[in-house]
């Protein structure tokens, strides 16, 4: 690489850049700004990595397998039911209950108080059981339409991915785009996305085994609950691949900085263990004033 003019230059624009080298090594080359240098060019060997979209659909499909007006009969309203693990709950096509189960305000199980039991296998996933009192005590809520997620700009997400990781060397492709139907919405079904049910969908898609090599995985939601009383941009899980957007919400900043989390396990900077106040950088905890700037922690671990 050759410089020039070989004096520094006060003006960055007055400073020419050549590189002619096989690529194989990391060359960079930092401005000073303050205390802060920024990233002005990166030489490395190229990486490039597949992000696999899903918009996420919640189904509610669950059919009552009793009798409404008598309990202890089968859906037929003649047969009784005879056996404790008699299933109460058809979950449908999608095979799972619509809702686990609702807390009242004393934190009681309500599934549990009036008698059913919840049961959960490979297969069946979870389902509701008359139990010892041979009935069916737990409601079937009324079936919705697919709870999809609101519009959301792929495209926008995709530009900031490869315009930040670009700076060091690494391109996003898009895979696919595809609508997956999946009772994701069943613990307190209410359209919003939350920690458990966050857990149970990373528990599906793992148990499935689909993910394709080393794809991200970037589920599109409808809504995400809140933390504290701030909504929730995005859900990441720390080297687990698999990033949850809320639609409503999210900027097309939101992806390139969960991926951050997700697949190489950066935190935010004014967390363990830099404790840093760093807006110019794209791990920064809000989007607001965050310049999405790469240190160099970031891409030694990147490549
Ligand atoms: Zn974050």
């Amino acid at each position: 690489m050759s410089i020039s003019p070989k004096k520094l230059s006060v003006s960055p624009e007055n400073i020419n850049f050549s590189f002619s080298g096989a690529g194989q090594n990391i060359i960079e080359v930092h401005g000073c700004h303050e205390t802060d240098p920024e990233l002005l060019l990166f030489s490395a060997k190229a990486k490039s990595f597949e992000i696999d979209f899903f918009e996420l659909c919640d189904t509610d499909d669950d059919i009552p397998n009793y009798c409404p007006s008598n309990r202890k009969l089968q859906k037929d309203c003649i047969t009784p039911i005879t056996k404790a693990d008699f299933v109460c709950i058809d979950g449908g096509v999608d095979l799972t209950i619509d809702e686990m189960w609702k807390e009242n305000s004393s934190g009681v199980r309500l599934i549990e108080a009036k008698g059913d039991r919840l049961v959960s296998d490979p297969t069946k996933r979870y389902y509701v059981l008359a139990g010892a009192n041979l009935k069916c005590d737990h409601d079937v809520n009324p079936n919705n339409p697919d709870l999809c997620p609101n519009s959301f700009d792929v495209a926008a997400s995709m530009k900031v991915a490869n315009d930040t990781y670009g700076k060091v060397a690494i391109s996003v492709n898009k895979f696919r785009v595809t609508v997956m139907k999946f009772n994701y919405d069943l613990w307190d079904d209410n359209g919003v996305l939350n920690d458990k049910e966050y857990n149970d969908l990373l528990e599906y898609r793992i148990s499935k085994d689909e993910l394709k090599g080393d794809n991200q995985e970037i589920f599109l939601v409808n809504e995400i609950s809140l933390f504290g009383s701030t909504p929730r941009t995005a859900i990441a899980e720390t080297n687990s691949n698999m990033v949850a957007i809320n639609t409503k919400i999210a900027p097309s900043s939101t992806m390139t900085h969960e991926i951050g989390h997700a697949k190489w396990g950066f935190y935010h900077p004014n967390s363990q263990p830099l404790y840093e106040y760093d807006p110019n950088n794209f791990m920064y905890e809000t989007a607001t004033g965050r310049t999405m700037n790469i240190r160099r922690y970031h891409f030694t671990k990147m490549h």
